[in-house]
């Protein structure tokens, strides 16, 4: 087909036009393009291939729903269908945010534990409030993200495929990211293979390496459907696998995996196990739920602290002592929150959110508390009220103080909060 040149209009289904500016890529699906619309730019894929119709209104009705989360680059209008082809405009891409393969090639790296982890949320989030809105993405792939190495913010594309559960627009996947019983043909996507998807994202996001990609894939000399099939659909084996070891990862192939993989508390290890063990592999209503990620990647960072040398590092709150993963310092056993699950470890620096300190919420971006030093005497820490509710701290000889918002709570053994009703924090050894 013909390429739109500069300055070319394209009609819009809702009314109005919009002016192509420059061709920014081309993909096996179509062309991107950069549009202006009242002045302002958008980017806009084109489709170089015929489409259905069925496909054109599954967009529009995704559109008049709207974005599960500020995290997806969400199609907002479509060009007028004609002659089988048309495209949709959504807003642009920062060039900040990297293409999560980059990532896999350590082209680029996180800045941090906490970037990372904060990728793993908003990823986690990101999918939960998609199946809530009934939607299954259908084609979960690295390709999709994009991600800010210094903060984690994530941005997912090409949500062309997002279909109301049970229906599919005739995509099964990228193999290396399919459930087993799509590569196998034996359903369709849903919302149970996208779960397994994101447990081969999320691995990838914190190893670098595939989970089902060790020494059995490395000793083929080349990726037949057959050879497909067989590794991620009939016999998948995970590289970790804690009972059967004919599929670990090959140093200075996967050595990523080999070196990260230690590093991790137990329960992030044990989630994998169970994401690509019998459970998670053979029955796919086992698989764990999105929020449980979410819940997850939380506690990870609630046990996330930045160490002296300036790294940082993971402390196990039921451990004597924790060392740092760069330095190896001793970091003691710190003082930690315990509050309803949840167990955070009070460092400088370390945040409360509103999961922590809300009632009945799950909300783990809204900052409620941040602990500080003061700045006479670094040796006293305090629990910084950043919430606009009231706290009360009941201090070890029981009296009790109120903690307006922007107030400190001093960090002692013994001092418990009242953060809501029904939520009640103590500072515990
Ligand atoms: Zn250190």
């Amino acid at each position: 087909m013909k390429e739109f040149k500069q300055n070319d209009k394209i009609e819009l289904k809702v009314g109005g036009t919009i002016t192509v500016k420059l061709k920014l890529g081309e993909g096996g699906q179509g062309i991107v393009y950069l549009v202006e619309m009242n002045g302002k730019q958008y980017a806009l894929k084109w489709y170089t291939h015929d489409c259905t119709k069925d496909f054109y209104d599954n967009l529009d009705n995704n559109i008049k729903n709207g974005a599960p989360t500020e995290s997806f680059l969400w199609p907002q209008f479509l060009t007028v269908w004609k002659e089988k082809r048309f495209g949709y405009i959504m807003a642009l891409r920062p060039d900040e945010y990297k293409d999560f393969s980059h990532f896999l090639l350590a082209k680029v790296r996180f800045a941090s534990l906490s970037a990372m982890i904060n990728a793993a949320l908003q990823i986690s989030n990101a999918f939960r409030e998609l199946h809530r809105k009934g939607y299954s993405y259908q084609d979960l792939n690295d390709g999709n993200f994009f991600i800010h190495p210094t903060s984690g913010e994530v941005l997912i594309c090409d949500n062309d495929n997002v279909a109301p559960y049970g229906k599919n627009l005739g995509i099964a996947g990228k193999c290396r990211y399919m459930a087993p019983e799509v590569v196998l043909g034996k359903t369709k996507p849903n919302a149970d293979t996208d779960r397994f998807s994101l447990s081969v994202i999320l691995f990838m996001l914190l190893f670098n390496n595939h989970p089902l990609e060790g020494k059995l894939i490395a000793a083929v000399p080349c990726m037949t459907e057959e050879n497909e099939r067989r590794f991620y659909g009939s016999t998948p084996i995970f590289i970790f696998d804690p009972t059967n070891d004919t599929n670990r990862p090959v140093m200075g192939v996967h050595t990523n995996a080999i070196r990260r993989w230690p590093i991790f508390p137990q329960f992030v290890k044990d989630a994998f196990i169970h994401a690509f063990g019998s459970d998670g592999i053979d029955e796919p209503h086992k698989r764990k739920p999105e929020n449980e990620w979410q819940k997850l990647f939380v506690k990870l960072r609630d046990q996330t602290v930045k160490c002296s040398c300036g790294n940082e590092t993971f402390i196990n709150p039921d451990a004597a002592d924790s060392r740092c993963l760069n330095c190896n310092k001793s970091l003691g056993k710190p003082l930690q929150l315990s509050v309803g699950r949840s167990k955070v470890i009070l460092w400088p620096g370390q945040k409360t959110y509103a999961c922590h300190t809300k009632s009945a919420s799950d909300h783990y971006r809204e900052i409620s508390g941040e602990i500080i030093q003061n700045k006479n005497n670094p040796s006293l820490w305090g629990l910084r009220n950043l919430s606009t509710d009231t706290w009360i701290a009941t201090m070890p000889d029981n009296t009790q103080r109120n903690i307006k918002s922007t107030e400190v709570v001093p960090i002692l053994k013994g001092v418990s909060v009242m953060f809501a009703s029904g939520v009640k924090g103590e500072i515990l050894e």
